[in-house]
């Protein structure tokens, strides 16, 4: 196993196995993965990989624990789910460290995950007794006419490697809010937090079953997507495994709802504060998470007259933090999750750089001596890209941006809608009214401006276009784990 950064291995920190019911599963059908550490190239640990007779087994244990869930009283769920998140709230620390093991994000963002999931939690718990139908008049003015939500029954969750414990707040806060029962299929590329969260659930005391969490690959989620028992997918990932997905689904019509990649504009005005700007943008784009978050505003749009002036400004700060361990707490960047990923995203550099799609003026390497056995990519800034190219196309996932001009803002506008993409779009600018009637323009699910993606509980997430269907956060985020139902009472 991995020496890490004075940390415990992750076995020390962790029961081995799938988590069906209260039962840690091993000698799984799916057979085993080797997981690597992302910082050393190294095996990090052997874990389980659920197959078909796993996730059989887990839809059965979550629907005889929905039984039980549902037969709670509001008050009583409300109060387990206040105590989960009390408990992931006191479990931080082994958390944090499970996520950076998990990939590879640097431990001082990692406890920012596990708070997140916390608050997700405890905004949900608040629901679970608050959470009303409605009635409403019929023609016949006698007839009682109600309208009821309820929970699907058993949800299958499928999580994206570059955040499980934010799919933990964002999708199964509010699922069981919502009185469902979960199977949760994490990557199998960060695996830990998602089954020592399920722990935390067996410790609090919610019904063993009420939360499953079966790591795999493609072919455990194609079988929890496949199984008849589930009454709705929740899919976070990639826009080419959410087709695959959503054609699976139809073979039984199983509704699924869709949290997809992104390629997001940050505009960047002239009269903003150039400094806050550039700071901002250099978090939100090739540094946070080494750029492989779904929120990243990979694409930089710079107003001409201070297109310069700016990216002098954003260089400083890209190249003023430091890479490496991400169990080193004063590291900003950390590696990026795999070999694949950093062939596939050295390979995007090399392309747009030979192609000429823009021009390259910082980064673009592998680094070297210490970390050359990790996955460490250099924050790499293209400028001058053309919006076109397939770099300002594609999702890189990796620490890439690419720089942009505009000169007025219905060009800023037109740039940053022409992309299949619209989950997160970002304003800078000191001028209230253009940020109202910019923001009003711009074809994405959140817009932020002056600030960073700080998605949040109250906010309902999600995309626009080929972002995804679904919400997270908020009354909407709860509603995608709920079903409608109409009661109608004859009284004539
Ligand atoms: P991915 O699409 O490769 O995989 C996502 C999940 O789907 C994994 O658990 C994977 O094992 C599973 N999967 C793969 N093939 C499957 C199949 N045929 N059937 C069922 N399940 C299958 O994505 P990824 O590389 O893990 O994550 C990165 C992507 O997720 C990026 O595009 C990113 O933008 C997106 N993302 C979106 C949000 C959001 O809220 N919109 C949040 C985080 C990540």
């Amino acid at each position: 196993m991995t020496a890490t950064y004075g940390a415990a291995t992750v076995f020390d920190e962790l029961p081995s196995g799938l988590l069906i019911g209260s039962d840690w599963v091993s000698g799984s059908s799916g057979g085993s993965y080797e997981h690597v550490y992302p910082a050393s190239g190294r095996r990090n640990a052997t874990i389980e990989i659920a197959g078909e007779v796993e996730i059989d087994r887990a839809v059965k244990s979550a629907w005889e624990a929905h039984g039980e869930w549902i037969a709670y009283t509001p008050e009583r769920r409300r109060d387990l789910l206040f105590d989960l998140a009390d408990a992931v709230k006191a479990d931080v620390d082994r958390l944090a460290r499970l996520n950076v093991h998990d990939f590879g994000v640097p431990i001082m963002m990692s406890a920012g995950h596990i708070g997140l999931a916390e608050k997700f939690i405890r905004y949900y718990a608040g629901y679970v007794d608050k959470a009303h139908g409605s009635s409403t008049p019929v023609s016949n003015k006698f007839d009682v006419n109600l309208i009821e939500r309820e929970p699907y029954g058993v949800v299958g969750i499928i999580a994206p490697w570059n955040g499980p414990m934010v799919v933990v707040g964002l999708n199964v806060a509010p699922a069981l809010a919502a009185g469902n029962a979960v199977v949760l299929k994490p990557s199998e590329l960060s695996p830990f937090t998602s089954l020592r969260f399920g722990e935390l659930c067996l410790e609090v005391g919610l019904p063993p079953g009420l939360v499953n969490v079966l790591p795999s690959g493609p072919e455990g989620g194609a079988a929890l997507v496949r199984h008849r028992g589930i009454s709705k997918i929740h899919f976070t990932g990639g826009g080419d495994t959410a087709k695959k997905i959503i054609a699976e689904a139809a073979a039984n019509l199983t509704p699924v709802a869709t949290e997809l990649g992104g390629k997001s504009a940050n505009i960047v005005f002239a009269d903003a504060d150039l400094d806050a700007a550039a700071k901002l943008s250099a978090f939100q784009g090739p540094l946070g998470q080494a750029g492989q978050s779904c929120a990243c505003g990979s694409r930089i749009l710079v107003q001409d007259s201070v297109y310069d002036a700016f990216i002098e400004k954003f260089l400083a700060v890209v190249q003023s933090v430091k890479i490496g361990e991400p169990f080193d707490p004063s590291v900003v960047v950390g590696p990026v999750v795999s070999q694949v990923a950093a062939d596939r995203i050295l390979e995007t550099i090399d392309r747009a750089s030979t192609e000429e799609m823009g021009e390259l003026i910082a980064g673009g390497k592998r680094l070297g001596g210490d970390l050359a056995d990790g996955f460490f990519i250099e924050p790499t800034v293209f400028t001058d890209v053309d919006n076109h190219s397939p770099l300002a196309r594609i999702e890189t996932f990796g620490p890439v941006v690419s720089i942009m001009r505009f000169t007025d803002e219905a060009q800023a506008v037109g740039i940053a809608n022409d992309t299949v993409f619209g989950l997160n779009a970002y304003i800078q600018t000191n001028d209230l009214t253009r940020a109202h009637r910019v923001a009003r323009q711009l074809e994405a699910g959140s817009v932020w401006v002056n600030r960073n993606s700080d998605i949040s509980p109250q906010s309902p997430y999600g995309g626009y276009k080929q972002s995804g269907t679904g919400r997270a956060g908020g009354l909407e985020g709860l509603h995608e784990f709920q079903q409608v139902k109409n009661i109608r009472i004859g009284m004539s």
